[in-house]
């Protein structure tokens, strides 16, 4: 890693790092996709490698046993910045361009903060994680920011966020890209990569909120103003008139995000306040706590019910603290979808726990940060 920040130097160098995206290629595939010589491929290719954008890989074996090398983006040619704000904890990663952690920070938040405050402490975080790591920060290229709630241009967080409004110039003010993303959407991006480029995948996050991501083949689907996705203010029948922080009655997660479900497995002689205790719980197979996950999940998907037949995804995957125990939420959702959609398509939806979402969200944040690198914009 040298300490000189990378540059892409024009359109045509930003197509060829775009036409590395999904894996290593040779001069000749490359010279096939943009349609150029391969002599104006090989100049460009020794531009990229000279600004450490692309590095040679392995060689492969060609087509009569020649070796031919293969040319791929250098994952450490820039760092990203990733920053997400939980309910109550600022988490901050520095990682590669390939996702790959090279170090975190986790801050506690005291009460709310202001807009200043925040871009201080990321300030703080980023300059302590730079110093401790060795990293010049001169390398940190891109901030991606995640909030747990809808995400409308680029300067805002949500209102029932403990954060304050972000400011606009925050670009300007860390002299880098700037992105702002729903953390669902990011964890849809992270978690679609264990699947082919093309498949579209709904990821449904189950924290003290439950939130969702769409990844379609064209990119994240954000909808107007960034709501697409927030199927927790979907109203269920079991919810009742049940009021919720969004201003309507009935929603989902008043019964089947972590807060409620900490109420439902509580018992006089036994109160329940952190989502530890819970899993603790269904890790001793308390058999009230596994069927109350069963029914969270059975709202969950009656919630989803319209979004997966009007949708159609290949994938579902599900993440948050409680998709580590178990199926149970899962196999609700299942069993719900099942009743609700036609069998031709709800037998075929590929089902995905994923117990890593904050590892997952920073992968699909590396993505994003290099998209904005390559062509300017978060795809
Ligand atoms: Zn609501």
């Amino acid at each position: 890693m040298t300490g000189r920040p990378p540059e892409l130097s024009g359109r045509d160098e930003a197509l060829l790092v775009q036409g590395l995206r999904h894996g290593p290629r040779s001069r000749g595939n490359l010279a096939d996709l943009t349609g150029w010589s391969r002599n104006t491929v090989a100049a460009k290719l020794a531009n990229l490698i000279h600004e450490g954008w692309i590095q040679e890989a392995q060689e492969a074996r060609g087509d009569r046993g020649r070796p031919k090398v293969l040319y791929r983006i250098n994952p450490k040619a820039a760092l990203v910045l990733v920053a997400r704000f939980d309910a109550d904890v600022i988490g901050c990663a520095l990682c590669t361009l390939d996702g790959r952690i090279a170090i975190s920070e986790e801050r506690r938040m005291q009460g709310d903060l202001t807009a200043e405050q925040t871009v201080a402490e990321l300030d703080n975080m980023l300059g302590r994680m730079t110093e401790t790591s060795g990293v010049p920060r001169v390398l940190v290229r891109t901030i991606v920011i995640a909030v747990p709630g809808p995400v409308s241009g680029m300067t805002r967080t949500v209102p029932w966020s403990r954060v304050g409004v972000l400011p606009a110039d925050l670009g300007a003010r860390f002299g880098m890209n700037v992105v702002i993303e729903n953390d669902a959407n990011l964890m849809a991006l992270g978690m679609r990569m264990e699947f082919d480029p093309c498949v579209s995948l709904l990821f449904i996050l189950v924290q003290t909120g439950i939130g969702a991501g769409l990844a379609l083949p064209g990119g994240l689907h954000r909808g107007l103003a960034g709501w697409a996705g927030e199927i927790g203010h979907i109203p269920v029948a079991a919810a009742g008139e049940t009021p919720c922080i969004c201003g309507n009655r009935g929603c989902v997660a008043g019964i089947a995000a972590n807060p409620a479900l900490m109420r439902q497995f509580a018992r006089p002689e036994r109160p329940i306040s952190t989502v530890e205790h819970m899993e603790r719980l269904v890790q001793d197979g308390d058999t009230q706590a596994i069927m109350a996950l069963r029914e969270a999940g059975r709202n969950l998907g009656e919630a989803m019910t319209g979004l997966v037949t009007g949708l159609a995804p290949d994938v579902i995957a599900v993440g948050g603290r409680i998709a580590r125990l178990g199926d149970h939420v899962i196999t609700g959702i299942r069993e719900s979808l099942a009743l609700r959609t036609p069998p031709a398509l709800s037998s075929q939806i590929r089902f995905a726990a994923c117990d890593d979402h904050y590892i997952r969200l920073t992968r699909g944040a590396a993505e994003l940060a290099l998209d904005v690198m390559v062509d300017g914009r978060a795809g």
